[in-house]
């Protein structure tokens, strides 16, 4: 007879690892599937020059959502994340000086409501990093995880999920799905009849964004600002504005060296045209060049992420209780459903679903975090 777990959690970014570790308070048989060879998704630690750092650029604007979404996150760990909350205006440069940036007044980028994500003046500092969340999230995980397995389709009798394909051709059983994917590829994975066709095809319709970031180790110090920069160039073109920042500069080998990690968003449909991706990550190192003229000297180190799919609303009706409508026990966690964005919503949709499996985090004794020692110990 299969293995029927209890839960099978398709996703091991920071939404599923979130739903897995409060499901680790309640049951072992739990499995979480991941179609790449690690866990973490888009929050996995890169190791730089500098150090240990975010896949690309991590901020968090402040807002009772967000200090709801970390104070659940807070829970999860027993541990702090957040170290303090500071005002710092975004800063621009323009006609030879850095000045507070102010908007684009009647000319904003079409991502304009992606990009303003970053330029809140409040900001929330993190004690410790998104990359370190999803570690510890793994570390309180008590089930199964099952890297290179890619749920292909989704199986159902009657009202119910019974079981998913894995790779094509493996069948993981379980009770109860809870789907921490990219929403958009419920299109094809559930089946034929679970959702109507015109939900079907708005699911593939809805306007996506793809992440375009440039992570860049200086071989000095460039600056000791640690504001948000939103770079807009002198012209206005289809390409648009960055925004960036400078992360503290680090004395390696007896030289001070600096990281700067950059984001701007086109359009998903051109992410594979690697003339237009080309020509981005120029207009963002010329942009950079004309605020920081040496910056780009003898660059040490710089790293691309093209991220699909990462922004955008994932319109799709669910039910009550957070279930595809008709399909009673398959919860949909993915990110672009909360009306928040990006690592705030994905954890406060994570928290959604742990409620609507009638789960509750209680409050822990959260700890400080040894950030520092922590971030040796994974290196
Ligand atoms: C470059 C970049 C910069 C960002 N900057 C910020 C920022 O500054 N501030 C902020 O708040 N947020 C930021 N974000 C967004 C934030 O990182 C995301 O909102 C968050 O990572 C979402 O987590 P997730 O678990 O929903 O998705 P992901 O991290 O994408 O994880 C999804 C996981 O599901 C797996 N998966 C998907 N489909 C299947 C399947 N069918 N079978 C098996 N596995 C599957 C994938 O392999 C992946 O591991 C940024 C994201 C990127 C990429």
């Amino acid at each position: 007879m299969a293995h029927i777990y209890d839960y099978a959690i398709i996703g091991s970014g920071l939404t599923g690892l979130s739903v897995a570790a409060a499901l680790s308070r309640e049951t072992k048989n739990v499995v979480l599937l991941d179609g790449l060879d690690h866990a973490f998704g888009a929050n996995r630690q890169i190791n730089f020059p500098t150090g240990p750092i975010n896949n690309g650029i991590r901020f968090v604007p402040d807002s009772v959502l967000s200090e709801k979404a970390l104070g659940f996150l807070e829970n999860l760990l027993g541990q702090k994340v957040i170290a303090d909350v500071s005002d710092e205006a975004p800063v621009t440069y323009d006609s030879g000086n850095f000045k507070t940036f102010l908007g684009f007044g009647e000319n904003p980028p079409a991502f304009w409501e992606e990009l303003s994500y970053f330029t809140s003046s409040k900001r929330i500092d993190l004690q410790l990093q998104p990359f370190q969340w999803t570690q510890m999230l793994l570390e309180k995980f008590t089930g199964e995880f099952m890297p290179r397995s890619y749920v292909t389709k989704f199986q159902q009798e009657g009202e119910r999920i019974t079981s998913v394909t894995v790779n094509g051709s493996k069948t993981v059983h379980a009770q109860n799905f809870i789907f921490a994917g990219a929403v958009r590829d419920l299109s094809l994975l559930l089946p034929e009849d679970a959702i109507s066709q015109r939900a079907r095809a708005k699911l593939g319709k809805n306007s996506y964004w793809t992440a375009l970031c440039l992570d860049i180790c200086h071989s000095k110090a460039v600056t000791e600002s640690t504001a948000m920069h939103v770079l807009n160039g002198t012209t206005q073109d289809e390409i648009g504005p960055c925004a960036g920042r400078f992360m503290p500069a680090v004395e390696v080998d007896g030289n001070m060296i600096q990281a700067s990690q950059w984001i701007t968003f086109i359009e998903t449909e051109v992410t594979d045209d690697s003339e237009v991706v080309g020509m981005t990550l120029k207009k963002i190192k010329r942009q950079i060049k004309r605020a920081y003229p040496e910056a780009l000297d003898d660059v040490k180190l710089e790293r691309i992420f093209v991220s699909p799919y990462i922004a955008g609303n994932g319109d799709l009706k669910l039910s009550a209780n957070k279930t595809i409508p008709n399909l009673e026990n398959l919860w949909v966690a993915s990110a672009p459903l909360s009306e928040q964005k990006n690592l705030v919503g994905a954890l406060l949709q994570a928290e959604m679903i742990v409620a609507s499996l009638g789960f509750k985090v209680e409050e822990a004794a959260v700890s400080e975090a040894p950030a520092e020692e922590f971030s040796e110990a994974t290196m």
